[in-house]
């Protein structure tokens, strides 16, 4: 059966076309999906039963769970149940401008990245579009906010997903849904050439973050096995004429790894490498898991790279630390820090399961 949260605006209008019905009744259908957002069939007060019977039986509704919430003061974890009892997170954020949610894209991830605990689980699946729009949905209705970012940076590579993940973009941006302002949406990739190119014709204003983590081919080649199939060379040229094109900034994550790529003279190279680029740096402070060895760099090791990427005129924050209490920072979506011990459960219940 096919899921009424997979469906755009257009695409329900067609619906409505075949049935020979009003087109208007999509608009009808997607305002109480995602303004009213109602659960149940028959709270669509204002259609006729004979309509809503045939929604009923052409498609479902919602069908992933909340199995587990972890609350700290700024940020919620949130453990979902697929339909196909697979396991997915997202993380809520509360900032003083609004309420973020990181949302999933897969189970699993096959881009390998060393640091990343997300990748030692292989990809397993897609996440359709409507595990990603109802990853949303099932966060607001918890925590009774309304959203008004939202992170693509969970587990998962969003541009292996590229088809599910713009059907998403579409029917969040929506005005007669949730009318999430597409400024208001980041989608983050390790470096999908072929797939930046083609986020490059968008309609939308949706920002873009690239998981650059290294100024060398070398060192990249070494940490993120993406760069041999699309090398940082490349990478920069295509994110150039990404900019060119869209008039966009785009967004650099840096985690700041100890020893491995937070010297000075790594500060220097990727001051370089992004010289003249309309972009910003983010500088991620490690999230340290036990099954990975890197190490998070010191304070003064972060603080130091990030004055010489300033005084190379490099826009540049450090980002602030969600999370790492209840290891909640997206990207490091299963952790194992002692103080987490439900969550470590959780992930060897799902080895097993799996296994
Ligand atoms: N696959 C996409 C999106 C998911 S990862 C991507 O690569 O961008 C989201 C971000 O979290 C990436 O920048 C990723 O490199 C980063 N990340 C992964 N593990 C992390 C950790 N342990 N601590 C901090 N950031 C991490």
């Amino acid at each position: 059966m096919q899921n009424i949260y997979n469906l755009t605006l257009k695409e329900l209008e067609n619906y409505f076309i075949e049935k020979k019905d009003k087109k208007f009744r999509a608009t009808q259908v997607f305002e109480w999906l995602y303004r009213k957002k109602i659960v149940s069939w028959e709270e669509m007060t204002n259609l006729k039963k004979e309509v809503i019977l045939d929604l009923s039986e052409t498609f479902e509704m919602r069908t992933i769970h909340i199995t587990k919430v972890e609350k700290d003061l700024d940020v919620s974890k949130y453990l979902f149940s697929l339909d196909d009892s697979e396991k997915v997170e997202a993380v809520l954020m509360n900032h003083d401008y609004g309420n973020s949610v990181c949302i999933s894209t897969q189970v699993g991830c096959n881009m390998g990245c060393r640091f990343c605990e997300s990748g030692r689980l292989k990809k397993i699946r897609n996440l359709e579009t409507h595990e990603m729009v109802e990853q949303l949905l099932e966060i607001e209705k918890e925590c009774g906010k309304r959203i008004s970012h939202v992170v693509v940076m969970g587990i998962g590579e969003p541009f292996d997903n590229y088809e599910n993940l713009i059907k998403f973009i579409e029917i969040i941006n929506n005005d007669h849904g949730i009318a999430l302002g597409s400024r208001h949406i980041t989608v983050s990739t390790c470096g999908i050439i072929p797939k930046i190119e083609e986020f490059s014709n968008l309609p939308y204003q949706v920002n873009l973050a690239i998981s650059l983590h290294a100024p060398t081919e070398e060192l990249r080649n070494q940490i993120m096995p993406i760069n041999k199939a699309y090398p940082l060379e490349s990478l920069i040229h295509t994110l150039k004429k990404y900019i060119e094109k869209t008039n966009r900034r785009v967004t650099f994550e840096y985690i700041l790894l100890e020893g491995v790529n937070d010297t000075k003279k790594h500060a220097e190279q990727l001051a370089n490498l992004v010289h003249g680029m309309n972009c910003y740096i983010n500088l991620i402070p490690y999230n340290e898991t036990n099954n990975i060895s890197f190490k998070r760099s010191k304070k003064e090791t972060i603080l130091e790279f990030y004055d010489i990427l300033k005084k190379n005129k490099i826009n540049a924050t450090i980002r602030r630390e969600f999370g790492s209490k209840i290891s909640a920072a997206c990207g490091q979506l299963r952790s194992k820090k002692e103080e987490n011990d439900e969550i470590i459960l959780h992930d060897q219940h799902w080895k097993s399961e799996r296994s």
